[in-house]
């Protein structure tokens, strides 16, 4: 019988049940010194990855990129609705990625297209598969892109601020596409989300 029978048997006297109290309080110290930072780093690193980034979107679960100013709908007047976010192939377009990342808003060909958010316009010109192409940063990461403009139609320049409002060109069917319609869409920290529960959250319901 080795340490707990000496234990015992210290702990039957009176400076022995101190010695014992002494080292097992000292022993809770060690463990929580030591246990307290694998604790508080995760739960410290979790608190500052979503601090800047999500607010609760309303009668929904999904995290929503907080923005900054007034915000609009990137048509005016009605639209109808074509592809929403998500896998929706095209009938009878080769072309036409089968993932889709944005949100199609059709008026006729010619319709002004107009930016959605205040914030810096980062592109002005051809992208591979959008064609003629509007993107705005919003700052906090979120970024918008318009899609399928007519060539020659952009009236914002790399560098430029707008607002909500501002006429970015017209809408067009440029880039991979089967007839004129505006593609936006909205990029979280370069990730596309869908733009339907995001203009939600700001009070601009897409359908
Ligand atoms: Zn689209």
């Amino acid at each position: 019988m080795g340490a707990p029978a000496a234990v015992t048997a210290l702990a039957n006297t009176r400076t022995g049940r101190k010695a014992v109290t002494a080292v097992l309080l000292c022993l809770a110290l060690l463990c929580g010194l030591i246990l307290a930072p694998l604790v508080m780093v995760p739960l410290a690193l979790a608190g500052s990855a979503t601090t800047d980034l999500t607010v609760k979107a309303a009668g929904t679960d999904a995290a929503m990129p907080t923005v900054v100013g007034d915000w609009g709908y990137p048509l005016a007047g009605s639209y109808s609705t074509g592809r929403g976010f998500g896998y929706h192939p095209v009938k009878n377009c080769a072309i036409c990625p089968a993932n889709h990342f944005g949100y199609d808003m059709d008026q006729p060909c010619g319709a002004p297209i107009y930016a959605a958010g205040p914030g810096r316009v980062i592109n002005a010109g051809p992208m591979p598969g959008w064609g003629n192409t509007v993107r705005i940063d919003h700052g906090g990461g979120v970024v918008t892109l318009y899609g399928h403009m007519q060539w020659d139609s952009l009236l914002v320049g790399v560098g430029q601020q707008v607002t909500a409002g501002t006429v970015l060109g017209l809408e067009g069917s440029t880039g991979k596409s089967s007839g004129c319609h505006l593609h936006y869409e909205v990029q979280v920290r370069g990730v596309a989300i869908d733009p339907e529960p995001f203009m939600a959250t700001l009070g601009l319901p897409l359908r």
